[in-house]
């Protein structure tokens, strides 16, 4: 069997930065790799939207087709700019998929992201 804490340590210590947020975006939870890419911490970003990492250049119709995809409960992939706590800008490639509950209920969404600024 698994150990107790183990898929809690493993998304922890993940290289990929990842957050967990409830419907509307809102963080509920974010890992190391998210602190250290964003360069904010755990605290600040605790129920803020994932909004504040926009870099406000990126067109609306790009979040109009990421929320009529992960509302529709699809699983959504795309690049976008997103600018850290410092002010520096850097190209996020982002996955986002929806979490369906026991219930059949959407309530949460995990989000996925790494820097590929370099790889670009
Ligand atoms: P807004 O004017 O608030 O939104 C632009 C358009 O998006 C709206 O016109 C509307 O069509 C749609 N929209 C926004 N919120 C909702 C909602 N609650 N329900 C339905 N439609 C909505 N954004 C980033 O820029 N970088 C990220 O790294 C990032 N990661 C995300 C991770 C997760 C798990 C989720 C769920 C969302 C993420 N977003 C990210 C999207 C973010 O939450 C915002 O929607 C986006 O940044 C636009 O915010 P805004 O305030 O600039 O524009």
């Amino acid at each position: 069997p698994l150990p107790p804490l183990l898929f809690f340590e493993a998304v922890e210590q993940s290289p990929i930065a990842i957050s967990i947020t409830d419907a509307r975006a809102t963080i509920l939870y974010v890992n190391r790799a998210f602190e250290s890419l964003t360069g904010y911490a755990r605290d600040e970003l605790l129920g803020r939207n994932e909004s504040l990492l926009s870099n406000n250049a990126t067109p609306k119709s790009v979040y109009e087709q990421l929320w009529r995809t992960i509302l529709a409960r699809q699983t959504w992939s795309g690049t976008l700019v997103n600018r850290t706590k410092s002010g520096g800008d850097y190209l996020a490639e982002l996955t986002i998929t929806p979490v369906i509950d026991r219930d059949g209920d959407l309530k949460y969404f995990l989000g996925m992201h790494r820097d590929v600024t370099k790889v670009h």
